[in-house]
């Protein structure tokens, strides 16, 4: 059997691994295996003890379709890592080892590359960093595109027809996806990259909480863990070179915590304040110690439209306490940001980046990218 043969076969048995522990409604949830800065215990390229007959297979594999379909995603991981723990319950070979037999396996194995669809711009930015060329990522979302009123495109469906996984944000951010996946008649499995973490609240227009979390670095992280663990659980043969990548990029992540910390922290303390032109910065802003004292479009979604009240209110706050600008996002409409600054005599800094990266060669190409690039505009603009 050749190296590709075997992958790919070990690949189809685990995945029946993760069907059956599915089928079975087990739903005891294993993070600790990808828990921040837990030393992974899951050996790759392992099989589960039990081997399925055709039939169970098939209606396991049915149960599961509809699973994926109806947007389970959190009990679809679940069940992901379940199987993922029995199997390396049932070898009990030493992580080591079996990172050195995947290793050069990979080595020789020229691999075919796993076909992605991703919606934001971060997860996509996650997502090469931590399956590097063994993924093919499409992206659905494009750099200083909004993804709050966005409308799949034909060439989504096409995207995500052809993906073997989808990674999306959740939290309402991008809930343009059920209806483009149900109409794709897609069965890959969907991995909400934000599950596990509680959102803060949302308002009318963001029911479900509010979506900006990468903001928050170490939400950022568990967001990579997840995404970390998915494409370990779907192509375990490489799971190995996964996990060393989720480390040393939320490591990166981390360093950037502290950096970006470190540039907020030159701000004098009364100035810590910010208005924005939508409620997108509130994670970053807990996180750094900033204060947001107001919002031009007073919702998380920059679907909404301020009223003349709204806007008069805002103006009093910016004058009462004494804000030096008002921070627009790249890819937001600044017109109402534009008619406050000129009433208050403050300045527009228009070019932060909210929900999206910038264009490729930008100064926000990259999520690491984008949280200097954000923090230094705003200091420069506050202190
Ligand atoms: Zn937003």
């Amino acid at each position: 059997m050749t190296g590709m043969h075997r992958a790919m076969s070990e690949r189809r048995v685990t995945r029946r691994g993760f069907l059956l522990a599915l089928s079975a409604g087990a739903t005891t949830t294993i993070l600790a295996a990808c828990g921040g800065g837990a030393t992974p215990t899951f050996a790759p390229t392992t099989a589960p003890a039990v081997a399925p007959t055709a039939a169970t297979t098939t209606a396991a594999i049915t149960a599961s379709t509809r699973a994926a379909a109806s947007a389970t995603a959190p009990a679809t991981s679940t069940a992901m890592s379940t199987a993922t723990r029995v199997a390396s319950v049932v070898v009990g070979a030493s992580p080591v080892a079996s990172a050195t037999r995947a290793a050069s396996a990979v080595a020789a194995t020229p691999m075919r590359q796993i076909n992605v669809a991703a919606t934001t711009t971060h997860i996509q930015d996650f997502l090469k960093n931590v399956g590097g060329n063994r993924l093919a990522v499409s992206g659905i979302l494009k750099p200083n595109v909004d993804p709050h009123d966005y409308e799949t495109s034909v060439q989504d469906a096409q995207t995500i027809s052809r993906a073997e996984i989808i990674f999306v944000h959740g939290v309402g951010l991008d809930a343009f996806m059920d209806k483009a996946i149900a109409n794709a008649n897609s069965k890959a499995p969907i991995i909400m990259v934000t599950r596990g973490i509680t959102p803060l609240g949302g308002d009318d227009q963001e029911p479900d909480g509010d979506p900006h979390m990468w903001f928050d670095p170490t939400l950022a992280q568990k967001m990579v863990t997840n995404i970390g663990e998915a494409l370990a659980q779907l192509d375990p043969s490489s799971a190995t070179f996964y996990w060393q990548n989720v480390q040393t990029y939320n490591a990166q992540i981390a360093q950037i915590d502290a950096q970006v910390q470190g540039i907020y922290n030159q701000i004098p303390s009364a100035d810590r304040k910010l208005v924005t032109n939508h409620d997108a910065f509130q994670y970053l802003a807990n996180h750094f110690g900033l204060n947001i004292v107001g919002a031009v479009i007073p919702s998380i979604s920059d679907a909404a439209e301020p009223t003349a009240q709204e806007i008069n209110d805002l103006i009093d706050t910016i004058r009462e306490q004494k804000v030096k600008a008002i921070f627009a996002e790249s890819s937001a409409n600044p017109r109402v940001a534009q008619q406050v600054a000129q009433e208050t005599g403050i300045k527009i800094v228009d070019n932060l980046y909210g929900d999206t990266l910038g264009e490729p060669g930008s100064d926000g190409d990259t999520y690491l990218k984008m949280m200097v690039a954000d923090a230094t505009t705003i200091v420069a603009a506050l202190k």
